[in-house]
């Protein structure tokens, strides 16, 4: 039978937050420190497509084609560029996570353009069927690693799991927390690892978006009620948006949440040693083994090779 087969393209799927880039040099920087290290140790299959989904606005959107050109040129990949409007996305966004917006957004009031900052939480419901994962970075990263060995960590999840997600490496739960550790002072929330929980960081997820789907426990937590009950149980006010929410309900259902490990965010942000925690701040900061991403959050620079 001389019949080929059809060859079967596989697609990767990554999104980035891209809103303000053309108007910030600090942030253009991050992008070609990204964006280089990604093509430079991308290594894909010849029927794999790797597809960078970008959120942005029009004068972002229109920087960030003409430099991904240059920057992706040392690819010996195939990829694709999609760019999303941002305000297309809040519109969609903005119901689903209005409710928790006053527990974990900066400010009091439950700004309507917060809510993308709540994106994650909700992707299963924002991005079309036929996408089944999808992988969110932050642009303040630098790829060590092949990024398709990222996407391999999906297969090592449990089948209660619908993200994967690393640990925060700064005390900054611990200080969340205070009130809820003052009266449970046998709780581990907050604590640091490796039998305590420290919480997560955002900047490198992995969204089962089939997996978040089908969770009838991942979208109760969704619920208004829920978010309200959860927030006032544990004295929760934060402003970091989606990493709190997933802090929150990870602190009870531990389940929903394969834990990435910590050489695929290594956070270098070291602001919390020098505001109050400095004699803890190893204990959460230490992290053992190969750094495949380096994370430079609050500003760190990030070692040259
Ligand atoms: N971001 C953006 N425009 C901005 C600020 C942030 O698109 O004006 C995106 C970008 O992808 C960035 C992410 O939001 O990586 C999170 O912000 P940042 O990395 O600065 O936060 P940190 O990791 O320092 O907490
Ligand atoms: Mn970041």
């Amino acid at each position: 039978d001389l019949e080929e087969k059809p060859q079967r393209i596989k697609r990767f799927h990554a999104l980035m937050m891209f809103t303000k880039v053309n108007k910030s040099l600090n942030l253009q920087n991050k992008f070609q420190v990204a964006m280089r290290s990604l093509a430079k140790h991308g290594r894909f299959l010849e029927d794999e497509v790797l597809v960078l989904h970008f959120v942005s606005d029009v004068g972002s959107q229109e920087l960030g084609e003409r430099m991904l050109q240059e920057l992706l040129l040392d690819a010996t990949f195939l990829y694709e560029v999609v760019f999303h409007n941002v305000d297309t996305l809040t519109e969609k966004l903005f119901p689903i996570v209005v409710a928790m917006q006053k527990h974990f957004s900066a400010g009091s009031g439950a700004y309507y353009s917060d809510a993308i900052f709540f994106l994650s939480v909700a992707m299963h419901r924002i991005m079309p069927a036929e996408i089944k994962r999808i992988v969110q970075l932050d642009l303040d990263l630098k790829y060590r690693s092949n990024i398709r060995d990222l996407f391999q960590e999906f297969n090592h999840f449990s089948p209660e799991a619908v993200i994967g997600i690393a640990r925060e490496m700064q005390p900054v739960y611990r200080h969340t927390f205070w009130q809820y550790r003052k009266d449970n002072p046998k709780s581990h929330v907050g604590d640091p690892p490796p039998d305590g929980l420290p919480g997560f960081n955002s900047g490198v997820m992995l969204l089962n978006l089939d997996a978040m789907r089908r969770s009838t426990l991942y979208n109760q937590l969704l619920e208004p009620k829920r978010v309200t009950q959860f927030a006032e149980k544990f004295h929760f006010r934060g402003h970091l948006g989606d990493q709190d929410f997933f802090t929150m309900i990870g602190m009870e259902h531990g389940e929903l949440f394969y834990p990435l490990a910590c050489g695929w965010n290594r956070q270098l942000c070291t602001w919390w040693r020098d505001h109050g925690y400095g004699d803890v701040f190893q204990l959460y900061y230490q992290c053992d083994g190969p750094v495949h991403i380096f994370h430079g959050n609050c500003n760190s620079p990030i070692p040259e090779d």
